[in-house]
């Protein structure tokens, strides 16, 4: 299709929302992103973003602007949680190495201003209220005439329900407690994954080593806070990690505000597009956080969804094209996650010692095939290398 003025309308100014809106702009569509927040603002909070994702933001010219805002990760360790390590895996033995370790603010900082420099406009303070196959698409303060309306507005979508029926996002028994802290590892670029009975907690450096980002994650029966994310007191979270070894100790000393999040899913959407609409990123597959692959899912959906609109004939084709070059890969990388869980929290002491001593054999013996098990995530490259 020829997409020069094509009328693109983007709910949801995230990740995923910003890079499509880019992806499209630079293909001569004419977007307009529409954001219910005042300002495109976030919690302080860290993200990797592995070479998948990172092909995504190079091929959309952000390759260096991401490069002078991360942290180019060495190293992932697991550890048991008291702290001795069980598995290094040597990220300098992929074949693709641009695996960042990003503060969100930056990279969305970076891809806004992708978008704007693209000739992107970004409207604040527009809430979508109703989006369907029409398209249709109504904010608080009217309607809007798009010839596509892309649904990259998260778990509480308004355009998913249209195309998907309701379905209320379920709790998964987990909580993520999430900080930044001053950084005292002496600049080791390393993710490190302390794996602790049904709980972990994860630590990786943001901003020239100056921060560490801390993810630390418990299961619990329930989640009552109204919302699905709010601010948490630093003793309780130290409190429920005091088994854990001295280098967990030494950084939770230092935690001073920390938020919570209710982990919550939907199962991956049947229908991704139809009529002139289409979902991406965590509106049409929200991934729990253990193979750190939610950003990087929809920074791929962003590509391959403006690369499918420009190689198919109509705007049908495209949109089933999308959903068929994306469906698979995302169901794998949502179930890898999901396994993660589960691995992580080992909470039977004879089973955790035998499978962390598997690991240990298998990382000292074969530590490439170590690393090529994650080949099929890593090693993707969605935009075909450019
Ligand atoms: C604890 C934790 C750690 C994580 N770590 C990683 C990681 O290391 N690597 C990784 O790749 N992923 C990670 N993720 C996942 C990642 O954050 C998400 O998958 C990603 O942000 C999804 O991007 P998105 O653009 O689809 O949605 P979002 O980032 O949720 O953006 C949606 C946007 O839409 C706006 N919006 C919503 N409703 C409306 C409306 N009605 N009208 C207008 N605007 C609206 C919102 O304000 C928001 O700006 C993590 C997630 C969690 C919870």
């Amino acid at each position: 299709m020829d997409l020069s003025g094509l009328r693109i309308a983007v709910i949801g100014g995230g990740i995923g929302g910003l890079a499509v809106a880019r992806a499209f702009a630079l293909r001569e569509a004419s977007v307009t992103v529409y954001e219910q927040a005042n300002a495109i603002a976030e919690v302080g909070a860290g993200l990797q973003i592995s070479p998948n994702g990172f092909s995504v933001l190079r091929a959309l010219g952000l390759g260096d602007a991401v490069r002078d805002v991360g942290v180019q990760a060495a190293t992932i360790a697991l550890h048991d949680y008291r702290g001795s390590r069980v598995l290094q895996l040597d990220l300098g033995r992929l074949t693709q190495r641009d695996y960042w370790f990003l503060h969100r603010a930056d990279l969305i900082d970076v891809l806004r201003r992708g978008a704007v420099a693209a000739g992107v406009n970004i409207r604040l303070g527009s809430r979508a209220i109703e989006a369907a196959p029409g398209p249709v698409l109504r904010l608080e303060d009217g309607a809007v005439d798009a010839d596509l309306v892309i649904g990259a507005d998260g778990l509480h979508s308004v355009l998913r329900p249209a195309l998907n029926g309701v379905a209320e996002p379920f709790f998964t028994g987990q909580v993520a407690w999430r900080a930044t802290v001053p950084c005292s590892r002496g600049g080791v670029a390393e993710a490190r994954v302390h794996m602790g009975p049904r709980r972990h907690l994860v630590s990786y450096p943001l901003r020239d080593g100056q921060i560490m980002n801390i993810v630390a994650v418990e299961e619990r029966a329930e989640w009552t806070a109204e919302s699905w994310s709010h601010r948490g007191d630093p003793d309780t979270l130290r409190a429920r990690f005091a088994d854990f070894g001295p280098d967990v100790q030494t950084i939770l000393a230092r935690v001073d505000t920390v938020h919570q999040w209710g982990l919550f899913r939907h199962p991956v959407a049947r229908v991704w597009g139809q009529g002139g609409t289409a979902l991406l990123g965590d509106a049409a597959h929200p991934t729990l956080p253990f193979m750190a692959q939610g950003a990087c899912m929809a920074l791929e959906d962003a590509w391959v969804l403006a690369d499918a609109l420009t190689m198919a004939e109509d705007m049908d084709a495209a949109l089933a094209a999308y959903q068929m070059r994306r469906e698979a890969r995302v169901r794998r990388v949502v179930e890898a996650a999901n396994g993660n869980a589960w691995k992580y929290h080992l909470s039977f002491g004879p089973l955790r010692f035998a499978a962390h001593t598997a690991m240990r054999l298998g990382g000292a013996l074969v530590p490439q095939r170590m690393m090529q098990q994650f080949d099929w995530i890593y090693g993707y490259d969605v935009t075909g290398g450019r």
